[in-house]
């Protein structure tokens, strides 16, 4: 595991501090990572997580949540890859 200095999750855009960073990878956060088996969340679980958090943080409208979710996904490091590899625990962001 390489141990890289990201403040925010590579995925889902989340602050990172000891709490919410995952154990196994420390360019993810808990919940974009399986903390037993090291899995990852798809796109699409991603996706839906932060919707459904902008909408219970900020109350956003769901379709103001879809929006700021397909905005921001983009410029994670991980969603930036050109080819998703199937062992995807390095996402590869320019802090490593
Ligand atoms: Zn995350």
């Amino acid at each position: 595991m390489d141990d890289c200095k990201c403040t925010s999750c590579c995925s889902c855009g989340m602050p990172l501090d000891n709490k919410s960073k995952s154990k196994k990878d420390s360019c993810y956060c808990l919940h974009c990572q399986d903390q037993e088996s090291g899995k990852l969340r798809s796109r699409e679980e991603v996706r839906e997580g932060s919707i459904k958090s902008a909408m219970r943080i900020m109350g956003k409208t769901r379709v103001e949540a879809a929006k700021m979710a397909d905005e921001m996904m983009p410029k994670l490091p991980r969603w930036q890859k050109k080819e998703e590899k199937e062992d995807d625990s390095c996402c590869h962001c320019a802090c490593d």
